[in-house]
This record gives C-alpha cells, sequence and structure tokens, in this order.
C-alpha cells in the first residue's frame, strides 16, 4: 500500500507532511505506483509535479489495528499507523521488522 504525502501548504521547507485524504477524511491508501500514477494523471498532474510528492510505501501491518504501517517521519519513532493515527517505537510492532 502507497500514501501520498505533500509537504503542508506546499511550503517545502516545512518538515511536516500533509497525507492525501479519502471522501471520509481517512488517509487514502493506494495499492502501489501504479495506481497512485493513474489517479495523480486522472487529477491533473504531470509528472513534473511529481517531485512535489512525497510517496511512503507500507512496510508492515499494525499490530494494534491491522491498517498498513509505514515509516514515521519524526526521528524518535520507527513506524506510523494512519489506522491509529499514532507513532510507534520499533519494539511496539516488533513483528513486523522493516
Ligand atoms: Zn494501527
Amino acid at each position: 500500500m502507497v500514501v501520498i504525502g505533500r509537504p503542508v501548504n506546499g511550503i517545502s521547507i516545512n518538515p511536516g507532511l500533509e497525507f492525501l485524504l479519502d471522501d471520509e477524511g481517512a488517509v487514502r491508501y493506494f495499492e502501489g505506483m501504479d495506481a497512485v500514477m493513474a489517479f495523480l494523471k486522472e487529477n491533473g498532474f504531470t509528472d513534473e509535479d511529481m517531485p512535489s510528492f512525497t510517496f511512503l510505501e507500507s512496510c508492515g501491518t499494525c499490530r494494534r489495528c491491522g491498517a498498513p504501517l509505514f515509516k514515521s517521519l519524526l526521528p524518535e519513532y520507527a513506524y506510523q499507523c494512519f489506522g491509529c493515527d499514532e507513532d510507534f517505537y520499533a519494539f511496539e510492532q516488533a513483528a513486523y521488522p522493516v
């Protein structure tokens, strides 16, 4: 699974990312980069826009809620889960090493 992130407000010096949401306000997951590219092109983005996006690929499954697990953007954490809306230390998700 892949999620699409962009710097908050499109300002690249801002370390925060915001993630593409679905109609219900939950982070939208894509099944692989082909699906991501198809979606972005459908929505009017071109290859030139791609470097402004950050694509995160899932690296496991959340032990707590079963949602896809992604690398954390915070240096002190190993993983983040959009299902739990939380960051986790490596040992908290230890059954799913990167
Ligand atoms: Zn979770």
